[in-house]
């Protein structure tokens, strides 16, 4: 049972309470019913503020412990204000835009919030793209114009896989990487690709030699096509997230953040067509309780 809330006003009358916004986080954390951390128990008391005690090893166990609202000392109704901001907005938020609405005092913990939902955004474990992918690089740079060639200096180079969907896109992955070798190139592949499906990527060399893939190379320069025409999706792709990391971030994002804004991306893209908002509020709050607590100190330091 998907249970969110449909409206701001849905939102702002459900979890007008710390005890509210609990009780949901425990309904995500752990629907069967209560796991003791632990221990495994199944049995514990409620106790104050929020604490559950294990019946079988007297654990205080706390339903944000260990995902990423532990030790925050800002009220629960805030963070979930602050991901009806993220989700709620076809582009997302900025660290400033949250920072404004929810009256935040530091742009720091503005910050810090959105790059620990960031890391709620890729879900542990999920599968791999399947069917007819389309691969290609590209890079992200100071300098957006103008940027030919495969040599690259202080600009980040980024894999992007999208599969076809009849002639849309279906859903995509897509990660920086260092370098354009083999074992880069391969890997990328592995991991996001189930093998068996057909790889369509450019005549770059190093794509070769995908033993479990049915590997579709396509030589542009002997086709008189641009690469755009050759591989329509993961070039839409691009062209999108680039679009995105320009308007809603301008552009001022460091090559050591990114990883993090291409994870909000895909989460974005590969659910754009969930009609409900709600819905992407839910999910995003059901994967923040299953990650792991990013620490402050853990997050990379904002550069302005
Ligand atoms: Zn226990």
């Amino acid at each position: 049972m998907e249970d969110y809330p449909r409206t701001l006003m849905e939102l702002e009358r459900r979890f007008s309470t710390d005890f509210a916004c609990r009780a949901y986080l425990f309904a995500l954390r752990w629907p069967e019913g209560f796991v003791c951390p632990r221990c495994g128990g199944r049995r514990a008391w409620p106790m104050k503020r929020g604490l559950w005690l294990c019946a079988r090893c007297r654990h205080q166990a706390s339903v944000t412990a260990g995902t990423i609202f532990q030790d925050t000392r800002l009220p629960l109704m805030l963070w979930f204000r602050a991901i009806w901001q993220v989700t709620s907005q076809k582009n997302g938020a900025s660290a400033l835009g949250v920072q404004r609405v929810l009256g935040l005092g530091s742009y720091k913990t503005a910050w810090a919030w959105l790059q620990k939902l960031r890391r709620a955004m890729i879900r542990p474990g999920r599968e791999r793209l399947s069917g007819r992918i389309e691969v290609d690089e590209t890079y992200w740079g100071a300098e957006e114009k103008g940027v030919i060639g495969r040599l690259t200096q202080h600009k980040a180079l980024v894999i992007v896989a999208a599969q076809e969907d009849g002639g849309k896109i279906g859903r995509i992955r897509m990660r920086r990487i260092p370098d354009l070798t083999k074992a880069t190139l391969h890997r990328f592949i592995q991991e996001s690709i189930e093998p068996g499906s057909v790889v369509r990527t450019d005549g770059l060399p190093a794509y070769g030699g995908l033993s479990d893939y049915r590997h579709a190379p396509t030589v542009i320069a002997h086709s008189g096509q641009t690469g755009s025409q050759l591989l329509p999706r993961v070039h839409q792709v691009v062209s999108l997230v680039k679009r995105w990391l320009l308007g809603t971030h301008h552009g001022a994002i460091g090559q050591d953040h990114l990883d993090y804004y291409l994870d909000e991306f895909t989460f974005r893209f590969n659910r754009r067509s969930s009609a409900s908002r709600g819905k992407l509020f839910y999910r995003l709050v059901q994967q923040a309780v299953q990650v792991d607590p990013a620490p402050f100190k853990t997050l990379i330091r904002p550069n302005h």
